[in-house]
């Protein structure tokens, strides 16, 4: 696949993609792609001001007319989505398939946000006086920052952008320095739109290409009231002080580190099916891939061999072919990080599968690897920390309560599941002495989450919440109004004060 035809075809001005300071690479063959221009703090402050000058008019737009401009460009999208699919996965690695899916993603959020654009809904709430009407509305914040990571690169800034336009705010973007071409890509499909619907504010959506050093100036800048940011714990760690220092709101998806317990009465091919998806699909670079299995002692002779087969006959490769279910890991780094999680799990771990690399032919800079599994104590220091690739730690249990504590028992609280066919089982594993996740699911993986759900995790993933449900509301404030249509001024709670 070559970039300046998937980049013609989603019209995007090649002179974008071939000058500049910051050389992309393709992590299938590893090799530069492109150059782009990043972004520079005069520039930086430029792009603010238009974004505060679109706010002030696109907030007085009624809320459905900004559905318009929503609606519009997830035609667009339609349109596009086998061109945007091929680049994301041409410039972070993830299957053809996968591609697809992450701009399906995209699509299903315009839609939710243009009925959402009709739906903004607030509260009246029964007043103590007489004569008093009293009620909750939603207003627009001003502009919203959003920073996302590398592998998901369209489809996380589409949940940020549709509901904060549709909810009056303009948006900067800084997307991950390793995907700044898809971030080009989409910013152009929404200036299509922009130039289809009348009346759009000019800075209504901007790009900020560059690394942390850029987002870091917009998470310090009190001019921007929301800060959503998809990324590594160690980044929401840095950024959520600066943020609060300034009493900004800050939206925080985190890093994960999601468990599955399979319980005796599974059904275990399905529960297999959702494993290996889980775990090896985007290469385990998912916020949701199953990294941790905690498999019940009845079934754990039976299980891992059959995982251990499976894996055996994964294929990896190229992502543009149909015959393969695993890609290559983002660059060098990951698989670094990879190797060194791998040599850390030797002196805990038992009866490794898989973890080294594969030579790709035609594809020899890029980083493959084998899927890994690994038998671990369920103390294992290791199991603690999100590792950016796939690994998946099995261990076993015999008690759901222990599981329930064990799956518990890590930092992070994006996504959890448990297969089982008993409905005690489940429901306590959905109760609240059950998972502790912001994501539970039953017979179903940890990935693969769709759009109508608010999306997001506790703990140290950061607690923010996008997509759909009532997320909305975090890129809203909230004004609470009480009405007086009475000719008397009665107190609250019957103060008397008489002069
Ligand atoms: P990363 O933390 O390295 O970078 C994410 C983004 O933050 C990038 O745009 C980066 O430039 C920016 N950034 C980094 N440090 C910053 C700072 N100090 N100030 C401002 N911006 C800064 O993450 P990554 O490697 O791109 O992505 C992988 C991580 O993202 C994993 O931990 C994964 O779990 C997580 N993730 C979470 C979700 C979720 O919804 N919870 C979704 C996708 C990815």
């Amino acid at each position: 696949m070559n970039i300046n035809t998937i980049a013609t075809a989603l019209g995007i001005d090649l002179d974008l993609i071939n000058h500049g300071d910051l050389t992309v690479f393709s992590p299938i063959e590893g090799n530069p792609i492109g150059q782009v221009t990043t972004v520079s703090p005069q520039c930086m402050e430029q792009s603010i001001i238009a974004a505060e000058e679109a706010f002030v008019q696109w907030r007085q737009v009624p809320a459905p007319k900004r559905g318009e401009l929503i609606r519009v460009f997830g035609q667009i999208l339609r349109d596009n989505k086998e061109a945007l699919g091929a680049l994301v996965t041409l410039e972070c690695g993830k299957i053809y398939q996968e591609g697809l899916g992450e701009v399906q993603e995209m699509i299903d959020i315009c839609d939710f946000s243009v009925g959402l654009s009709r739906q903004l809904y607030g509260l009246t709430i029964a007043s103590e006086r007489l004569e008093h009407r009293m009620f909750e509305s939603w207003q627009p914040m001003g502009p919203v920052g959003i920073i996302s990571a590398f592998n998901f690169p369209v489809a996380v800034w589409a949940w940020n952008a549709t509901l904060a336009i549709i909810c009056g705010n303009s948006v900067l973007w800084k997307p991950s320095d390793k995907t700044p071409i898809t971030a080009i890509a989409c910013q152009t499909l929404l200036q299509k739109a922009i130039a289809i619907v009348a009346d759009i504010p000019q800075g209504l959506s901007q790009l900020l290409i560059g690394g942390a050093d850029v987002g870091e100036r917009l998470v310090a800048d009190k001019r921007i009231p929301v800060i959503s940011a998809t990324g590594s714990t160690a980044m929401g760690r840095a950024i959520a002080p600066v943020v609060a220092e300034r009493f900004g709101r800050s939206i925080l998806e985190l890093g994960g580190n999601n468990a599955m317990i399979i319980a005796p009465s599974a059904n275990l091919d399905m529960a297999l099916r959702a494993i290996v998806f889980g775990a090896v699909g985007s290469a385990g670079q998912r916020c949701t891939t199953t990294r941790r299995l905690l498999i019940h002692n009845e079934i754990y002779a039976s299980l891992v061999p059959a995982l251990q087969r499976i894996y055996g006959q994964l294929t990896v490769g190229n992502p543009f072919l149909k015959e393969t279910l695993v890609g290559p890991l983002i660059d060098k780094e990951a698989f670094d990080n990879m190797q060194y999680a791998l040599k850390q799990a030797e002196y805990t771990g038992n009866n490794r599968v898989g973890g080294q690399r594969i030579n790709i032919p035609d594809c020899n800079n890029g980083y493959y690897v084998a899927p890994a599994l690994i038998e671990m104590p369920a103390t294992a220091p290791m199991i603690q920390t999100e590792t950016f690739a796939p690994i998946l730690y099995l261990y076993p249990y015999t008690d759901l309560h222990e599981a329930i504590a064990q799956h518990n028992d890590v930092p992070q609280g994006l996504s959890s599941a448990i297969f089982t066919n008993d409905i005690r089982e489940s429901e306590m594993f959905l109760s609240a002495v059950g998972s502790d996740c912001g994501i539970a699911n039953v017979n179903i993986g940890t990935s693969g989450a769709e759009i109508g759900g608010a999306f997001g995790g506790e703990k140290e993933t950061g607690g923010g919440r996008e997509s759909g449900s009532d997320a909305w509301k975090g890129y809203m404030r909230r004004v609470t109004s009480t009405l007086n249509y009475s000719s008397e001024l009665p107190l609250a709670q019957g103060i008397e004060f008489t002069f």
